[in-house]
């Protein structure tokens, strides 16, 4: 099948566009939809058969649970059983933008998006014409990654069609993505509510309006045999470059000392911008600085993927603390390294 891109026009009109993605949706087919955190691979979420096709696209366990997509906080209504107050806090607060809520599933919503469980994810997506798609199309929109399973996620068009040219409908070319890694997956049928996967929306600014968070285990270490993540998509290699990948943690210098000590030839490196020149005539992608946590978010799926179109037997990567948007860059790194991590040291342990 021929992939066809539309591109989104910031000043302009959009109309041709935003009717061609929506009528490809209603019928059943695939859109790639760009958003503020990274490109989804959109399908018709009320539609079984449209949503089976994202898997079979991506390639991704049908037991991992898609997200809906949805134009504003109203539409909670269609897609939940019940939606309690702090759902609706937490959408005026911060829709749009990067959080999902897991709340009970509506009726309505099949269980090739949610996976057979009885809980749904949404999230309204920051970007315009996402949004306009998804009204036009008159149907929550189910969209996960548009990256093939396990690798790193696409933050551009060109990305997407490096990944599903010729296997989906559609792209709408919408830019790069401002944020750059996944959403904050917060789920509110637990008590307190339980932190799912850190993403693009900081664990602070969530506490500051629901209080205490509890962190599910399989936002900071590997899952063992057995265990269940609440978040099935977590239990997953991910984000992996062809390369195997060895994250190093602790103060800035120190992990970029270890890496420069540890280094071999034909390895790769991610470091943080001021470091770049330890590594000179080493296959080098930068972080942004190691006090730019946004910027780390922008470019840590950019960097992982530069390393495919190499030669590189290994890469290294200097990983941020967990404050702020550290929590889930670092998550990003250490799920592409399987949780194989280094501690350089110099640096205040956090939970
Ligand atoms: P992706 O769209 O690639 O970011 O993947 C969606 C993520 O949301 C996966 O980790 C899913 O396991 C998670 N997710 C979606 N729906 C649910 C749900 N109802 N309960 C728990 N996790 C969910
Ligand atoms: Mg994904």
């Amino acid at each position: 099948m021929e992939t066809k891109v539309y591109q989104w026009n910031p000043t302009g009109e959009n109309g041709e566009a935003v009717a061609g993605a929506a009528a490809v949706l209603r019928s059943g087919g695939l859109v790639a939809i760009p958003t503020e955190t990274v490109y989804g691979l959109g399908a018709d979420g009320l539609n079984g058969a449209a949503v089976r096709r994202i898997f079979e696209a991506k390639g991704r366990p049908q037991d991992n649970p898609l997200i809906l997509h949805v134009p504003d906080g109203t539409w909670l209504d269609r897609c939940c059983a019940a939606v309690p107050p702090l759902a609706r806090l937490l959408a005026e607060t911060f829709w749009p933008g990067p959080l999902t809520m897991i709340l009970p599933r509506a009726a309505c919503v099949p269980d090739e998006t949610t996976g057979g469980l009885d809980t749904v994810g949404v999230r309204c997506p920051d970007h315009p014409i996402t949004r306009a798609i998804i009204t036009a199309a008159d149907t929550p929109i189910a969209a996960p990654s548009a990256n093939t399973s396990g690798r790193p996620s696409c933050t551009t068009a060109a990305d997407v069609l490096e990944d599903m040219d010729g296997k989906i409908e559609a792209v709408v070319d919408g830019g790069s993505c401002i944020v750059g890694v996944e959403s904050t997956i917060l789920d509110l049928t637990a008590f307190p509510p339980r932190l799912l996967r850190p993403g693009g929306l900081p664990l602070e600014a969530l506490e500051k309006v629901c209080g205490t968070i509890a962190l599910d285990p399989a936002v900071t270490r590997l899952m063992q045999p057995g265990e269940q993540p609440k978040a099935p998509g977590m239990k997953y290699r991910h984000y992996a470059p062809k390369a195997p990948v060895t994250v190093v943690s602790g103060a800035p210098e120190r992990s970029a000392d270890y890496i420069r000590t540890h280094l071999s030839s034909g390895e790769g490196v991610i470091c943080f911008e001021e470091f770049t020149p330890l590594f000179t005539g080493v296959s080098v992608q930068s972080l942004g600085l190691s006090t730019d946590k946004d910027e780390q978010a922008r470019r840590v799926f950019d960097a992982l993927r530069a390393f495919d179109g190499t030669q590189v037997a290994a890469i290294w990567a200097q990983c941020p603390d967990t404050a702020g948007l550290g929590l889930a860059v670092a998550n990003r790194l250490k799920k592409a390294a399987g949780f194989h991590v280094i501690d350089a040291g110099g640096e205040e342990a956090r939970p």
